[in-house]
């Protein structure tokens, strides 16, 4: 534990698990603290959304994700219902990993991966890393940096020994307490609370079939309040749910809470189940005013907290490890400009502030809906009008949280300092539809290029050049990254689908995936593009 480190990482949620993977992945040496054994009794996520699988692809585990406990042949529909035994009000369809079709804009969909399996996924990916060390059960106390370095003082709560760690940079994973924020004094701001939620987890292996309803995975309860709650099958095969009562108040606690009230309520009848946890937690609102501060950067829950509606948490949290990582990476190989780390926030954080609006525009979305007509419950001709009528309803609105391509994979760097703008108009930034499109700062566009080979599988270890039919050479460019020991590949794209949608002769490609610049002509100045999008101008 003594003795200098690149990156120490403070937390081992999927966050920061995900950040040391992406540094084990580029060779980057670091060490990750986590307070507890890293063991999960119940899980808080279960999708891994489009953009995390593509990141599962370049680390190759994207084969263990789709591989997962989750059986392939249990359709992942969100079904609305006025209890589990009651009346299915509506319901939107997603099918089952085995019947899912190819996606056209990326070669995955969402997944259904709780935590329970891809934490252990994350942490065996980072650990086959020789460059990665996970230390769990320690405990990061505090830590103050000088233009130098970061100086940690850290507890190895097996023997109680504190340890002095020296690093050249701390990123704090540590969610949504974050002593690394609070150390630096950062603020978080938005709404707030935006209610207190219940969640229990119970086994019941056969609740699913003694229902009687056609299988899916969630099942979101509507009374005539509206949307009550809303239960998972987190495990088919071991029979784990999730019951989640979306406002217990701030006063229930996981010993006062009325379990079988509440599971009653969910499932229209008494059914004995076996209780394995209860929590109570915050939802809330809110986005950091910074994502660090020189040599200490933040990620994950630390910065952004957001209501689970939408699936972003995590997802949102990968995006920045993925992004910080490729950029501390650049600066400890000495390629990475004295600006590089500094984008970081200007980047990620505007990305967060949208996921953060998003899932709160579901939350709300949810909260104000009340449609209910007490013929729903009627077992009449009148009753099934009036449960199609909310039906459609329900699946046209709060069914939008089910619908969010654009949301998973349409976030653009705008304004980014690392990124040339091309002047040309953002598309519109749409929870739902998903536009491609190759402008400076926007995700790369998959394409095709060949069976099993997709455009996304060419970008990731430097940087990547598009070279279009009708390009000039390069050749400039080559040279001015090589100049400055810029890792950059050249790749001749002869798909004409691929040259409709980037738009351009020549398209340059980030280490993650983002466009940096595109153009028909190599600059004038090589050298000044490359310092650009090194971080260095
Ligand atoms: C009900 C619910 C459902 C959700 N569903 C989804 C979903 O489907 N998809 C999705 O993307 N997101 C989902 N989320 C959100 C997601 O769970 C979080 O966004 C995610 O866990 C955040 O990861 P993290 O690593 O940033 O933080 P955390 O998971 O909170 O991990 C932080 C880690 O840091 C450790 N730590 C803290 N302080 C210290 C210290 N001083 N020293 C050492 N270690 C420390 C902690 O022990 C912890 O392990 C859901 C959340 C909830 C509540």
């Amino acid at each position: 534990m003594h003795g200098h480190i690149p990156v120490l990482i403070v937390g081992g949620g999927p966050v920061g698990l995900a950040l040391a993977a992406e540094l084990g992945w580029r060779g980057i040496a670091c060490t990750l603290i986590e307070q507890t054994d890293g063991s999960i009794v119940t899980p808080k996520m279960n999708e891994v959304n489009t953009r995390t699988m593509e990141f599962c692809r370049r680390w190759g585990i994207a084969d263990q994700v789709l591989n997962c406990p989750f059986p392939g042949d249990h359709p992942l529909d969100a079904v609305f219902v006025t209890s589990l035994f009651g009346y299915e009000l509506g319901r939107v369809a997603r099918p089952a990993r085995d019947q899912q079709t190819p996606e056209p804009a990326s070669p995955y969909r969402l997944q259904a991966c709780s935590q329970i399996w891809f934490d252990p996924m994350l942490l065996q990916l980072a650990r086959s890393f020789a460059s990665v060390t996970v230390k769990h059960r320690h405990r990061l106390e505090s830590f103050a940096q000088t233009r130098e370095e970061v100086v940690a003082e850290v507890t190895d709560l097996a023997t109680e020994r504190h340890h002095t760690l020296r690093a050249d940079y701390l990123v704090g994973c540590d969610g949504a307490a974050s002593l690394v924020r609070r150390t630096l004094g950062i603020a978080l701001t938005g709404t707030g609370t935006l209610g207190y939620p219940l969640n229990m987890f119970f086994r019941a292996p056969d609740l699913l079939r003694q229902s009687g309803r056609k299988p899916g995975t969630f099942f979101i309860v509507v009374d005539r309040g509206g949307v009550w709650g809303n239960l998972r099958i987190i495990d088919p095969v071991r029979g784990i749910w999730r019951l989640m009562v979306d406002q217990a108040g701030d006063e229930v606690t996981p010993e006062n809470a009325d379990r079988q009230g509440y599971l009653r309520h969910a499932l229209g009848r008494d059914v004995a189940v076996e209780w394995i946890d209860v929590n109570v937690w915050r939802r809330r609102s809110l986005v950091a005013e910074r994502y660090g501060e020189d040599r200490v950067l933040l990620a994950g829950d630390a910065v952004h907290q957001l209501s689970p509606t939408g699936a972003l948490g995590m997802n949102s949290g990968v995006g920045d490890a993925v992004d910080i990582g490729w950029k501390l990476a650049a600066v400890l190989k000495g390629w990475g400009g004295p600006r590089l780390v500094e984008s970081y926030d200007v980047e990620r954080r505007p990305v967060g502030r949208r996921n953060v609006q998003m899932a709160t525009g579901f939350y709300r979305h949810n909260e104000g809906f009340s449609h209910w007509s007490p013929v729903v419950v009627e077992h009449s001709a009148a009753g099934d009008r009036a449960r199609r009528q909310l039906g459609a309803l329900l699946e046209e609105g709060v069914g939008g949280e089910f619908r969010t391509l654009g949301l998973q994979i349409g976030y653009a760097y705008e304004n980014s300092p690392i990124c040339v703008a091309d002047g040309t108009p953002p598309p519109p930034d749409d929870t739902t539809t998903y536009v491609p499109t190759a402008r400076p700062g926007a995700r790369a566009p998959h394409v095709w290029l060949a069976p099993g080979k997709s455009m996304l599988d060419l970008f990731g270890r430097g940087f990547t050049l598009l070279r279009f039919a009708g390009a000039p050479d390069p050749a400039a460019l080559s040279k001015a990254a090589a100049q400055r020991g810029v890792p950059l590949e050249v790749a001749d794209i002869a798909s004409p689908e691929a040259a409709a949608l980037y738009q351009r002769r020549l398209v340059l490609v980030r280490p993650d995936g983002h466009v940096a610049w595109r153009g028909d002509e190599v600059p004038a100045d090589a050298g000044a593009l490359i310092d650009r999008v090194r971080g260095a101008e």
